[in-house]
């Protein structure tokens, strides 16, 4: 059953009525703001708007099922990425991870998938685009890393963290295959019950991880000899890979 009027209500009021001194090292505050129903092609799920003090970033949780008060909820935290969410690029694998995790929840009885408006992990449309001509102007990849990599996860976590509170969710298994993540989490009060590994359906584009080779800064290259860049902070799991594979990829994250 999705959320109920009764719930929506009750989540709309509460957060109406909010007030905090904000979370991470910007002091965030965020608020729900909309409601609504979204039939999608991975399932029938709700979206939740949330308005943010600080720096307009619009963040979104999509819903499936009541997930209010509820335990155990199966929760995945995504990175937004306009040029692999919706443009398909192939430079990345983000595209992959949102729909596999889509389709997860969308089978399940309640789930929760929180979109952050954080493009490259936090640096910016333009900043990931600048690492991407790096790259291809025969930088070094660990140049264009360090520009994809300047992030702050600490920041992410504590936004998604107060997202979960507003809507009031017990408890979660998040849906993960880094389990640095967990502590990340339970550090800013979320409590975690369990985590689910994330396993992508092997497909021609994301083939290239099933042979995991590295380069010298230890990044994963692709048939074409170009590195991908980690994108989501999430190894990439994808169905055939074997012990020692799945190892390496983990670890290198
Ligand atoms: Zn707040
Ligand atoms: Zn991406």
């Amino acid at each position: 059953m999705g959320l109920t009027h009764m719930h929506i209500k009750e989540l709309l009021d509460e957060s109406r009525a909010h007030a905090c001194d904000g979370v991470g090292p910007d002091h965030v505050c965020v608020k729900i703001a909309a409601i609504a129903e979204m039939p999608s092609r991975f399932g029938q799920f709700h979206i939740v708007a949330f308005y943010n003090n600080k720096d307009d970033k619009e963040h979104v949780a999509i819903l499936r099922g009541d997930v209010t008060n509820a335990g155990d909820v199966p929760v995945r935290v995504h990175s937004e990425c306009l040029t692999g969410d919706v443009i398909g690029s192939l430079r990345c694998d983000c595209r992959d991870q949102l729909e596999s995790a889509l389709r997860m929840i969308g089978k399940m009885e309640k789930g929760i998938l929180l979109y952050m408006r954080q493009e490259g992990r936090g640096i910016g449309l333009i900043n990931k685009i600048r690492a991407y001509g790096l790259q291809e102007h025969g930088y070094d990849t660990v140049e264009a890393n360090l520009a994809l990599g300047f992030r702050d996860d600490e920041r992410d976590y504590s936004v998604a963290a107060h997202m979960l509170e507003s809507l009031k969710v017990k408890s979660i298994q998040l849906i993960t295959n880094n389990p640095r993540k967990i502590a990340d989490l339970t550090r800013h009060g979320i409590s975690v019950t369990g985590r689910i590994p994330q396993i992508i359906r092997p497909n021609k584009y994301n083939r290239f991880y099933l042979e995991t080779k590295a380069n010298k800064s230890g990044h994963l290259i692709d048939f074409a000899g170009k590195a991908h860049l980690p994108e989501q902070a999430d190894p990439p799991i994808i169905q055939g890979m074997d012990e020692k594979q799945m190892k390496w990829v983990i670890g290198s994250f």
